[in-house]
């Protein structure tokens, strides 16, 4: 018998990080998250200077509905400008989701997945803390 596909709604929410090296890229991530933020209705997280998780580099986080994805990433493959971007979705497996499930724009990262549990409640996107005004 054929084995069942996964249904996209299983897809709570999307994550993308953006990473950056506080040394040298910091103003082209602080350039990005700006264009991000007056384009697209997303969830903006805090800076994390240093690692955290299973992140192997200083990133932030950007939370968005599964119907942001398509124009988010494509403006993302434009614009990234070098840096590495980890976009993946939250289901209720996320190590699955950061490790086997996710794309990379720019340089593949590691991911350390053996800190994220394989079994949690989807994380929903959040409120959107970007107040767009210009069309991507
Ligand atoms: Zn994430």
């Amino acid at each position: 018998m054929e084995e069942a596909s996964r249904p996209i709604s299983e897809i709570a929410s999307f994550h993308a990080h953006i990473y950056f090296d506080p040394a040298n890229t910091r103003s082209v991530a602080e350039w990005l998250r700006a264009r991000i933020a007056e384009r697209f209705p997303v969830r903006l997280g805090r800076w994390h200077e240093v690692k955290v998780g299973p992140h192997d580099a200083a990133m932030y986080q950007v939370a968005f509905e599964p119907d942001v994805l398509a124009g988010l990433v494509s403006f993302l493959m434009l614009n990234h400008r070098g840096l590495s971007i980890l976009i993946h979705p939250n289901t209720t497996n996320p190590r699955r989701d950061h490790v086997k499930d996710a794309l990379w724009i720019g340089e593949k990262l590691p991911v350390h997945g053996s800190s994220l549990p394989e079994q949690s409640v989807a994380d929903s996107a959040g409120a959107p803390n970007t107040k767009p005004t210009i069309v991507a």
